[in-house]
This record gives structure tokens, C-alpha cells and sequence, in this order.
């Protein structure tokens, strides 16, 4: 090492102070004059640097010096290093297409050479470098040696990975939920064309239009028109759910009556009602303000509570809706609240949250008579999430269940609402009658 050293231009004296220096602009400066008269102070500037390891190697890539970060960084002391040549740095393999001679080289040859690999500690573990290789040269310019920089990039370059990683995966998993949408969407088309069909077709022969039914030949036909009524509900909410998972859900609100879509609802419920003898009422509402609705998705969320009070409520049960305005004095605004009531066969406590999980069936209610597909309430609590609400259930312990969903009241739109003049209390009569 002590021959290194002797045949090493740069711990021969080359960078004295009584060297002449260069013309150049900081040389005139009183930072040159520290730096050249105050070498010292230089060198211990250099040698506290924690966060890069900058050294120099002589002309031949032999290590002349070495500061506190080099130490840190690869892990080897001054004494053990200096003299060493610096492919001892390198793994194995870029020794062997004379990768650490070619920076020197090119170095030598471009002024600067720059780029991040891996490289080895002492205890042979890699680190990811950025290495910035500076030929030095003396004042006749003559080359003396190599400044090297070296900084640690391990932590920064593993996070980048994970970033780009993780960005992958996302767009892996994106494009897979829009391949799986687009899927869905062609099959529940497919399945939705023929189904329609036979929905017409056998609505044609109950209304014995070809010709007379017999009763046998009507129940028959009866059985045919709801499990296809069922398909075609089940296909609509797989299609729906594959929608909301994508991002792909699209909705279009405009200023809606919401008490004409509960009157819809109920009036999709009141035949199965009428069979069942089930009391259907509502409660008397003031004046519901107009709000900004998706029409046709809240319209869903209705069917599918109100559908769901007539599945799990036994004959001679009673089902309540009612649509409130609330405002909790807070400052946030008004909004509607809409309750959907049953008598029937209740929640479960713990279950009141868990059924609105997508695919979730209360294990206690999976009876034949009650059978679905169990997204109805999922779909239903995206739609009114979207829409700045909330939805959720209640176990009234026995007495039957209570669905509530609230509806932020767009205050925008409330003067065209006395206009209209929309009160819940209108359909109320017709409800009731039921
Ligand atoms: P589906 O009705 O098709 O099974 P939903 O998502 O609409 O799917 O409902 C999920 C589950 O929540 C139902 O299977 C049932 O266990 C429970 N549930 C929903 N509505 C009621 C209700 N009114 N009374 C009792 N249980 C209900």
C-alpha cells in the first residue's frame, strides 16, 4: 500500500499550495485562495461527508483517499481501502466486460461519467449507486486521477420500484375489471335479448292472445314469467356490480320528485302485496323538495328495499314507507330521510351491517321462498353513497327490520320546488288504499 501511495500523483505533492493556479473566475475568488492555502480545511470538509462517499483514484483506478461516507456507504475503513483498486466495488460480472476500466475511459475521454448500478458493500450485500466519475488534472493538464462520487440510492430506488410496481398492478387490475365489464356487459346482453323474448312471449299467452289457457297451462306459464323475471334481475345486478368495482358506474342526476319514485316503487309492489295481504301504508310527509337524482338508480334502490319488505314480511304483515326532510341545525345542510318498514322476519344485530356486503345472505333467511342474489342492498349502498347519502339497517328486535337512507337536499333547485309544489302527501291517499 505504502508503494500505492509513492506512485500515486496525487499524495506526491502535485496538489501543493505553492502550485501555480489556473485563470479562471473562482480562482479569484477568496474561496480559491481558502481552498488552495487552506487544503486542509478542504480535505476535512470533504473527508466529514456522511451522505456521499467522494474519493479519488489515482489515473490507473488505484484508491487514494477516502472520506466518512464512503466509510459509511461500502463499509471499508481508510486503511483498509486506500491502495485497493476500485473494482473491488464491482460484482463479479462487470468486472468481466471491463466495465469499471471503460468509465475511467470514457470518463478521461468526455470530462464526466455518470450512472446508477449495483454495487458491493465490504460485506459483499449490494446497494443501488449513483456514481459520478470527474477526471482531475494537474495545471498543465495532465491527468492526475479521478474524483468519485458516490451516493446510496437503495431506499429511493426500492421506493420507485414499489411506485411503479404498485402502478402496474393497478392498471393490471384496472384493465382486467374493464375487460370483465365489457364481458359482462356483451353476455348480459346476450342473455337479456332471448329472455326478453320469452318475457313477451309468455305474457302473450297469459293474456291469451294466440288462443285460451288452461288454468294448469297458466300456472305453468306463471312459474315460466317469474323465474325469467328473476334471471332477468339477477343478470342486471351482476352487470352492476361488475360496474361499480370497474369505477365504471355512471350516473346522470337531474332535478327529481323523489316522492313520485317512492309512488313508482310502491306501485311495483302493490299486486305481490294485494296476494300476500300485506298492509302496505305510508306516513303522511310534508312537502319533500326537489333533489338531484339519478332517477332511474334511486328508483332501484327503492324496488330492491321495498321488494326485499314484501320477501321477508309473512302474510298479514304491514310495510311503512315515509319520506321526511331533516335538518340537524349543524349548518350542513338539509336532507331527506327514507324509511322502509316491515314487520317481517327481522335482522339479526350483528347482521345489520354484514348485509350489505356484496353476495351477503343473512344464513337465517336463506329459505326457498326467499331466494336472490344477495347484491341488491351492495348495489343500493354504492348508488346512495354516490348520490351523498346513507344508507343502513335497523333491528327493531324482533318486530321486523327498518331500512333508512338519507338524500342531501340540493338547495339550488328549491325554488323551481315551490313552484312545483311536490308534497309526498299527494300519493298518500292513493297508497293507502292499497
Ligand atoms: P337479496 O335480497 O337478493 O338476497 P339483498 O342485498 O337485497 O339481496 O339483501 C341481502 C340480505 O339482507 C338478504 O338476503 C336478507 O338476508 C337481508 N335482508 C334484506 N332486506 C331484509 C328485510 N327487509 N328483512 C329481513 N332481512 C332482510
Amino acid at each position: 500500500m505504502a508503494d500505492k501511495a509513492e506512485r500515486n500523483p496525487l499524495s506526491n505533492g502535485s496538489n501543493s499550495s505553492d502550485a501555480p493556479s489556473e485563470p479562471a473566475p473562482i480562482a479569484k475568488t477568496r474561496m480559491a485562495e481558502t481552498i488552495k492555502h487552506g487544503g486542509r480545511i478542504y480535505q476535512l470538509m470533504v473527508e466529514s461527508v456522511h451522505d456521499y462517499a467522494i474519493f479519488m483514484l489515482d489515473p490507473a483506478g488505484y484508491i487514494a483517499s477516502w472520506n466518512k461516507g464512503a466509510q459509511k456507504i461500502k463499509g471499508y475503513t481508510a486503511d483498509e481501502i486506500i491502495g485497493q483498486h476500485f473494482s473491488i466495488f464491482y460484482k463479479p460480472e462487470d468486472i468481466a466486460i471491463g466495465h469499471p476500466q471503460r468509465e475511467l475511459e470514457i470518463a478521461t475521454a468526455e470530462g464526466r461519467f455518470e450512472e446508477e448500478r449495483p454495487r458491493l458493500r465490504k460485506d459483499g450485500s449490494e446497494f443501488w449507486a449513483n456514481v459520478v466519475i470527474t477526471p482531475v488534472r494537474d495545471e498543465d493538464g495532465t491527468l492526475v486521477g479521478f474524483a468519485k462520487v458516490t451516493r446510496d440510492l437503495t431506499e429511493r430506488r426500492a421506493a420507485e420500484q414499489k411506485a411503479i410496481e404498485d402502478a402496474r398492478r393497478v392498471a393490471m387490475s384496472e384493465s382486467a375489471n374493464v375487460a370483465k365489464t365489457e364481458f359482462l356487459a356483451a353476455m348480459s346482453h346476450e342473455l337479456r335479448t332471448p329472455l326478453t323474448a320469452i318475457q313477451e312471449g309468455t305474457a302473450l299467452l297469459l293474456e291469451e292472445i294466440p288462443g285460451p289457457v288452461t288454468a294448469s297451462q297458466g300456472e305453468v306459464l306463471g312459474v315460466v314469467r317469474s323465474h325469467s323475471e328473476r334471471l332477468f334481475r339477477s343478470i342486471s345486478s351482476v352487470l352492476d356490480l361488475s360496474k361499480m368495482e370497474a369505477g365504471m358506474m355512471e350516473y346522470a342526476p337531474i332535478p327529481t320528485d323523489l316522492a313520485s319514485l317512492i309512488d313508482r316503487s310502491i306501485e311495483t309492489v302493490r299486486l305481490i302485496t294485494q296476494k300476500k295481504r300485506v298492509h302496505l301504508e305510508t306516513a303522511p310527509a310534508s312537502s319533500l323538495p326537489l333533489l338531484s337524482l339519478d332517477e332511474g338508480r334511486i328508483q332501484q334502490v327503492l324496488d330492491n328495499l321495498l321488494g326485499n319488505a314484501v320477501k321477508f314480511t309473512p302474510e298479514g304483515g304491514t310495510i311503512s314507507v315515509s319520506a321526511t326532510v331533516a335538518d340537524d341545525g349543524t349548518g350542513q345542510g338539509r336532507w331527506v330521510e327514507v324509511r322502509v318498514s316491515d314487520s317481517g322476519i327481522g335482522i339479526p344485530a350483528e347482521e345489520v351491517e354484514r348485509i350489505f356486503e356484496r353476495f351477503y345472505q343473512s344464513p337465517s333467511h336463506r329459505g326457498e321462498s326467499v331466494r336472490g342474489t344477495g347484491l341488491g342492498l351492495a348495489i343500493a349502498r354504492h348508488v346512495v353513497e354516490a348520490h351523498g347519502g346513507r344508507i343502513w339497517a335497523e333491528n327493531r328486535e324482533g318486530k321486523g327490520s327498518t331500512f333508512v337512507f338519507t338524500l342531501p337536499v340540493d338547495e339550488n333547485h328549491q325554488e323551481e320546488e315551490q313552484r312545483k309544489g311536490n308534497t309526498l302527501a299527494s300519493q298518500v291517499g292513493r297508497s293507502n288504499a292499497l
